[in-house]
């Protein structure tokens, strides 16, 4: 029997009837047998997470503020969808000790846990399967890092126990014994570690869209969902900013070779997107994969006639950003020139040190910082072998009137990075897209 692992995002579980499909949905293949819940999330475009809820509670009661108002409206988003389901399981035990332990000063990680806690709960008691707390299973050092071989052992060994379960996302314990959790959307990560512990054949990902969109459908109108995705190449899509996954959550499933779907709950017919180890580039109809990229990137440009043959100048300049606490994307480079670039925010108040500091390093002719710089990365396991591919990205941005300032190909070819003005940044990223998808192309 194979073993399939599904993951429910938030808004997959926002509601009695979001409940139910996640319901039939479960029930339709008895090789799902493990699912992860987020807790719930928006019902429309102005609700408010239930996570959401949970932080600002914390945040009141740690200011001394009342936060009764917000946790009614918590307890009652559960509590209407315990009754519309039919549920008898009574949550209240539990929803008035988390209020008690708001209340104490318990903390925000503890406050945000519960809302994957009691979804994981109530999701067991609707479908009659066991339920696994993470806090016995899923464990932090005491560097707050996840504590992956620890993990690893508990979770297969408690879940080899349980032939049907539900193990709430997001959160484990940490080396004290307090809960932790995730950065946000760290849903993902559980879904992945559980599908690692349990050797699953596939890990489902179930969110509210039909796969991992080729660009991000807010700066192009009804992208095309990408049907087959490398885990490298979704690594540089999701690095980049195709927030559909959290970045974390494919380390665990890859290390393994297990294939992670991702499908729409609101569509459970759609194929979705599937990553794997390796797709063939036929699968890849348009030439490159995806294209996601980011606002607010600067760039430290530093001149030295001869910089060539002068040996340890890129360690100098490097260990200067470095000694400033700052990490780098990238790294295009010239004969006598170097760029280095940074996230923005990462040199506030620090510019003025990072330049004297290069000076003293380095001794080179100029240094100059950029700002206001947007990246975009167009990604393509195929994009290697394909001839034109440059021309044809170029032509396009051309064509749309932007200036490129910066151009970067990794060494794994699998991608190509232009850097343009923040204000070019939608503009570029249509202009690549339909560079490659044709406008016409029937669906
Ligand atoms: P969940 O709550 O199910 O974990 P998320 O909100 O974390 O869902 O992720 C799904 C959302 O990611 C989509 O609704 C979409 O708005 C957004 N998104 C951003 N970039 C992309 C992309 N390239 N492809 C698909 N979705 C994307
Ligand atoms: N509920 C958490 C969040 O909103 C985790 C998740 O959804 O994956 O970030
Ligand atoms: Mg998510």
């Amino acid at each position: 029997m194979a073993i399939k692992v599904a993951k429910f995002g938030g808004s997959s579980l926002a509601d009695a009837g979001q409940f139910e499909k996640v319901k039939a949905i479960l029930l339709s293949d008895p090789d799902r047998r493990y699912v992860v819940p987020s807790a719930p999330g928006k019902r429309g475009y102005t609700d408010i997470k239930v996570t959401d809820m949970l932080y600002e509670c914390s945040r009141k009661a740690a200011a001394g503020n009342a936060y009764q108002e917000v946790f009614d409206r918590i307890r009652e988003r559960y509590m209407d969808i315990r009754e519309e389901l039919g549920v008898s399981f009574d949550l209240k035990p539990a929803l008035d000790e988390i209020e008690r332990r708001i209340a104490m000063g318990e903390g925000s990680d503890y406050a945000a846990s519960r809302g994957e806690y009691l979804n994981g709960m109530l999701l067991a008691a609707y479908l009659g399967w066991d339920f696994v707390d993470p806090a016995e299973c899923v464990f932090f050092t005491d560097k707050g890092k996840l504590d992956e071989r620890k993990t690893e052992e508990a979770l297969s060994r408690i879940l080899k126990e349980h032939s049907y379960a539900v193990i709430p996302g997001f959160y484990g314990m940490d080396a004290s014994g307090k809960i932790k959790t995730f950065s946000r959307g760290g849903s993902d990560i559980t879904g992945a570690l559980v599908a690692q512990a349990v050797q699953a054949d596939v890990y489902e990902n179930w969110t509210d869209v039909s796969g991992c969109m080729m660009a991000d459908p807010r700066i192009v109108r009804n992208p095309e969902v990408i049907r087959y995705v490398t885990y490298r190449e979704l690594r540089e899509l999701s690095y980049m900013g195709a927030g559909v996954l959290h970045e974390d959550a494919l380390f665990p499933v890859r290390k393994s070779g297990i294939p992670t779907n991702i499908r729409n709950t609101n569509d459970p017919e759609a194929p979705g997107t599937m990553i794997c180890y390796e797709a063939d580039d036929e699968d890849s109809e348009f030439g490159i994969t995806g294209i996601a990229g980011h606002k607010d990137f600067a760039i430290v440009n530093v001149e030295k006639t001869m910089m060539n043959s002068e040996l340890g100048f890129g360690r100098r300049v490097l260990q200067a950003i470095e000694e400033q606490g700052i990490s780098f994307e990238h790294m295009p480079s010239g004969i006598d020139t170097m760029c280095v670039v940074v996230h923005e925010d990462s040199l506030a108040g620090k510019k003025e040190k990072l330049v004297s500091r290069i000076y003293e390093l380095c001794d080179p002719d100029s240094v100059e910082i950029h700002s206001g710089l947007a990246l975009i990365a167009t990604v393509g396991r195929g994009m290697v072998r394909t001839k034109g591919t440059c021309a044809k990205l170029f032509n396009a941005l051309e064509k749309a009137g932007v200036n490129v300032r910066l151009i970067d190909q990794g060494s794994s070819e699998l991608n190509i990075i232009v850097g343009v003005d923040n204000l070019d940044f939608e503009n570029a990223v249509r202009a690549i897209y339909r560079a490659f998808v044709p406008k016409d192309r029937a669906r």
